[in-house]
């Protein structure tokens, strides 16, 4: 026999039995969002490695160590699975002038790839819901995508989730405490890791975000950003701080939060829970007013988030969520010259009339049939024999609750088996 061949590490089968839940997350996700106003978008999976690049930031994880990209063997372009869906959304509204038409709420869901280590929680290939404000400037939609957020959480039966905020100021306001926080770094030089030691020019503010427990201590003692906020940043900080609590929104200030992406400015924020071990952040995003300008529009502002599927769906579970798929309503069961030909014809009745119906297929006994009617969880065991088929009729079973059997012509089929088991 030929080697069995596995999936990638890090990159799951997504089954039947779990695929219900998804389902159930999905439509959640298109009911929220469509009460919100925002619209789907569909972005392809693969892009140039350079927006990845230019909006994420050289000197960050994903594009250091985490990107999937390769050269086109037709003409050598640089091309990356994409990492995250902000940049390629951008990409998107800009090519095709979206924002002529004014400001966008867009949503986009899909799987997206980093090359990480695999572990509880965190993937290469794993699935992200995004929502982006394109063209808004002000606190007012940081906030609706954060009580979006909330609102998503009861819809799933999720409570253990707490929101951090924080923000990050203007680029001015960023340079000033750059400036700062190398000077504090450099005093701790000895103790910094190989990460830090590297980004300690070029990018030190990432520090901060260090998943490296040894570092824990020297980030805590590290000067505030919050201390070096330009007035604009802190105007804008207090106003969605204010929108938050008259909307009943719980939420702590973290002066810590970074985030690991580089495009950020202004408001950050995270829904973090302590139910999932170390990955426990289930949703992050932020305010990136550069980054449109950076991939070439014309300047605007805007705010998103993006939502772990994996990492929502386990707190789902956690928090005892239960999605089962609906069983079918009937199992079709046949045998005889005539029929096996009447029963495509019962079946087919039953599926206009809206009702779920399986037709067993392959040879078998009515006994052995009957118990593959069983299994499959149907309301009811339709039963076709010949003398059945002669007659136009057929025989129902209920097999989920203690009642007689009965023999009906096709024409009322639908009726009774749309009605529940007790009614017959
Ligand atoms: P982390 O700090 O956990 O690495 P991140 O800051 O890299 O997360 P983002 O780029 O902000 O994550 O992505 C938003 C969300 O996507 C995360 O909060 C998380 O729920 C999910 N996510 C990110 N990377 C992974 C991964 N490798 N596997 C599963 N989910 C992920
Ligand atoms: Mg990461």
């Amino acid at each position: 026999m030929a080697r069995t061949i596995q999936a990638i590490r890090g990159m799951n089968d997504i089954l039947p039995d779990q695929v219900y839940l998804w389902e159930f997350f999905e439509q959640a996700i298109r009911e929220c969002m469509a009460a919100y106003g925002y619209r789907n978008i569909r972005m392809p999976i693969v892009e140039q490695t350079d927006l990845f690049v230019r909006s994420i930031g050289s000197v960050t994880d994903i594009v250091e160590k985490e990107m999937y990209s390769f050269s086109d063997s037709l003409n050598g372009d640089s091309l990356t699975l994409r990492p995250e869906g902000t940049a390629s959304c951008v990409r998107a509204a800009l090519e095709h002038n979206l924002l002529y038409a004014g400001p966008q709420r867009l949503y986009y869901s899909g799987p997206m790839f980093r090359h990480e280590r695999p572990q509880k929680g965190r993937y290469r290939q794993f699935h992200q819901v995004g929502a982006e404000a394109l063209g808004y400037a002000g606190p007012d939609i940081d906030a609706e995508l954060i009580i979006l957020c909330g609102e998503l959480w009861k819809k799933l039966g999720i409570s253990d989730v707490r929101l951090e905020i924080g923000t990050l100021g203007s680029a001015e306001s960023r340079a000033l405490h750059r400036g700062r926080l190398i000077r504090y770094l450099e005093r701790h030089l000895g103790r910094l890791d190989e990460d830090a030691s590297r980004r300690l020019h070029s990018n030190p503010l990432r520090i901060l975000d260090s998943k490296n427990a040894e570092m824990k201590e020297i980030i805590e003692g590290a000067p505030r950003l919050l201390d070096d906020l330009d007035e604009d940043s802190l105007a804008h900080f207090e106003a969605l701080q204010g929108i938050l609590r008259e909307q009943g929104v719980d939420f702590e200030i973290n002066p810590r939060l970074v985030r690991g992406l580089d495009y950020y400015n202004r408001t950050v924020f995270e829904w973090i829970t302590s139910r999932l071990g170390a990955q426990g952040t289930i949703c992050a995003g932020g305010r990136y007013d550069g980054l449109v300008e950076q991939i070439g529009g014309k300047a605007a502002p805007a705010c998103g988030f993006a939502m772990g599927i994996e990492r929502t769906l386990a707190l789902m579970l956690e928090s005892g969520a239960k999605v089962a798929g609906s069983a079918p309503d009937a199992y079709v069961i046949h045998r005889g010259e005539v029929a096996d030909g009447f029963a495509w014809k019962v079946v087919r009745r039953l599926r206009d009339g809206g009702l779920k119906a399986i037709l067993h297929c392959g040879d078998g006994s009515f006994k052995a049939q009957m118990k593959k009617a069983d299994a499959s969880g149907a309301r009811f065991a339709v039963i076709v024999g010949d003398d059945e088929a002669q007659a136009g009729e057929i025989s129902v079973k209920p097999l989920r609750e203690a009642a007689e059997q009965v023999r009906v012509g096709l024409a009322e089929a639908v009726d009774l088996l749309g009605a529940s088991p007790r009614m017959i």
